[in-house]
């Protein structure tokens, strides 16, 4: 075997990918086919999940030093303003980022492959894949290098990070359905003075469309990304010019342009993946779900796809957990990105239908609409978690399992686990409790009552026990975040609660490792704590067996379910290729 993870792709998906793995141990090789890391800004917002695996990876520091919080959303309508977006108050309880970071693709790019670098790995860059096959223990890749020649390397897994256009996914057979918005997009940098509010995201919505407008690095410097107006999308050569007109008119007239140091127009397309997976090759990222950017969340999801894969996978490899744990990931993120084409698509079709009726809408009910809800805390709470990507759950996952006597409103198998600020020594002072957490193991949190003792779990360095002391102060943190005493949750690696219940018992948790990890490691776990663990990097021939290749017949039920869902939803939109 040449390498456990051949990721194709070294956009942001597959960076974040290379980096999870690595720092898991995992052997990867990582290669694209453009000549080095991608110059174009593109992906703009990076939402508060994102910079909270940014911290366990020990990136989001520099990205913060970086890059500009947006601590407000504001939304104006025919040049005034309607309503504002505190997102530093709607999430300064939920996560230690309440603000969308905006912060350029190329920087993100750039951080994640600094750090790859220290971890010792390296893009091939120039390296194109050109075909694939599959057999039962591997999959062989053919890569084309940048003097033309081509060579084979078999790997035991592949990772499609490869964007939009995904020659994994093509080459796997696996359908995009979906198709492009007529509309054509605008992006412009641009040096720009006007009535937006400083240091915050300007949303205007006007009778033809909408233009935001997100604060960047620099005195003045503005992103703006709009719709072209409806007399100049059948020409070819739109330039920044020709949509200031527009600009001046919805945006206000006090717009006073000093600079445009990028403009381009695109069109975009929402599609989805009918599977995530087929056999050894998994998509990811744009290679899996594209959709307009509204609500800046692209980039974000593909990163959470990697952070999903990167823990299941690396069990897999290193003998820890069975094939059968991957079917979890397409089985929890389709859902995810179902809904996040049917959201950003309903509200793309809002925000930018040509009907009188729409305009007339989307400038007068909708903006006072808007205006109403973010006036109540509720909502500004409700929207800063869908925006912010901290209020993805997987409670319907055959992963997430929830014991008997937990209140309903507690946090239950699925959710992310919550941030709280806790004592975590009688005589210590309080911490981020997500500075606590190990994301390279299954975090155990004890609750009001005490663990068993050393040992008697037998799960090795796969699990970490955190006991939190009954405190007051702790107390009243708990109760906030609807945590009872006594209670327990047993954290994933990437963050989500895989099992909870009131009164700790080593069983149920041994139970849930030896039922969803599937290995034979965890199957010999003892009454003492003795395991018999193969061999890390040793493929287990568990996986090479017919079930290991196919999907569970619960997840190729729930998956037919998901794409006839895809369909059924992309139904709508003007057909058309890519
Ligand atoms: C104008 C614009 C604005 C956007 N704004 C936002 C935003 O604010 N927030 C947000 O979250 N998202 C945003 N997005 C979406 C975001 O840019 C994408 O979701 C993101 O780039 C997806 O990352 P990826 O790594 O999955 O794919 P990509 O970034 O497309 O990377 C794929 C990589 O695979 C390589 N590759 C392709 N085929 C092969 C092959 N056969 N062999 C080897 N390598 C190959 C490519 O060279 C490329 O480097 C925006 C997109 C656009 C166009």
């Amino acid at each position: 075997m040449d390498t456990d993870v051949l990721i194709v792709g070294a956009g942001p998906t597959g960076l974040m990918l290379a980096n999870q793995l690595a720092r898991r141990g995992v052997r990867t090789l990582i290669i694209d086919r453009h000549a080095g890391p991608s110059l174009q800004t593109r992906a703009l917002g990076v939402q508060a999940r994102t910079l909270e695996i940014y911290a366990q990876l020990g990136i989001a520091d520099r990205a913060i030093e970086l890059g500009k919080r947006g601590t407000g959303a504001n939304l104006w309508a025919q040049g005034r303003k309607m309503a504002r977006v505190p997102l530093g108050e709607a999430g300064q309880n939920a996560t230690p980022y309440p603000y969308m970071l905006i912060l350029g693709q190329d920087d993100n790019e750039r951080i994640m492959g600094d750090k790859l670098r220290d971890l010792g790995v390296s893009v091939q860059w120039n390296t194109e894949l050109v075909a694939l096959a599959q057999e039962p223990r591997s999959a062989t890749a053919t890569l084309r290098g940048p003097d033309g020649s081509e060579r084979r390397i078999r790997a035991a897994w592949v990772a499609g990070c490869d964007g939009a256009r995904s020659a994994v996914r093509e080459l796997t057979g696996i359908s995009f359905p979906g198709a492009p918005y007529e509309h054509v997009f605008f992006v412009a940098d641009t040096e720009v003075t006007g009535n937006m509010v400083p240091d915050e995201v300007n949303v205007y919505l006007w009778r033809e469309g909408f233009h935001l407008l997100f604060p960047m690095r620099g005195k003045d410097h503005w992103r703006i990304v709009g719709i072209v107006p409806p007399n100049l999308r059948k020409q070819d050569d739109v330039n920044f010019e020709a949509v200031v007109p527009s600009l001046r008119n919805e945006a206000g007239v006090s717009l006073s342009f000093k600079a445009c140091t990028w403009f381009s127009t695109y069109r975009i397309h929402h599609r989805g993946a009918a599977r995530f997976r087929d056999r050894r090759c998994f998509l990811l990222g744009d290679a899996a779900h594209i959709h307009s950017p509204v609500g800046a969340q692209g980039m974000n999801t593909g990163l959470q796809d990697a952070y999903n894969l990167a823990w299941k996978l690396a069990l897999v490899v290193k003998g820890l957990a069975d094939a059968a744990l991957l079917d979890s990931y397409e089985e929890e993120r389709v859902p995810i990105a179902r809904r996040l084409l049917n959201t950003t698509d309903r509200a793309f079709r809002l925000a930018v239908s040509d009907s009188w009726f729409a305009g007339l809408f989307r400038t007068k009910v909708l903006a006072r609409i808007a205006a109403f809800a973010m006036s109540l805390e509720r909502i500004q709470k409700a929207a800063f978690r869908i925006v912010s990507q901290t209020g993805i759950h997987y409670r319907n996952g055959s992963l997430s399992k929830s014991l008997d006597g937990l209140p309903e409103s507690a946090p239950r198998g699925g959710d992310r686990f919550p941030w709280l600020r806790l004592k975590l020594r009688t005589d210590g002072s309080v911490e981020d409790l997500f500075r606590k957490l190990d994301d390279t193991q299954f975090n155990l949190i004890v609750i009001g009552q005490p663990s068993p003792p050393d040992g008697s779990f037998g799960l090795g360095d796969l699990l970490r026990i955190l006991v939190i002391p009954f405190e007051p102060i702790n107390n009243l943190e708990l109760a906030r975040a609807q945590i009872p005493q006594p209670s327990f949750y047993l954290v994933r690696p990437d963050g989500h609660v895989g099992l909870c219940g009131v009164r700790l018992e080593a069983g149920a948790v041994k139970r849930y490792v030896t039922e969803n990890l599937h290995s034979a490691a965890w199957r010999h776990v003892d009454g003492a704590g003795h395991t018999a663990r193969p061999e890390p990097s040793i493929i287990p021939a568990a996986f090479t067996g017919e079930g290991a290749l196919h999907p569970s017949p619960r997840s190729r039920r729930s998956f037919a379910q998901y794409s006839s869902r895809f369909l059924i939803s992309r139904s709508k939109p003007r057909s058309g290729g890519s």
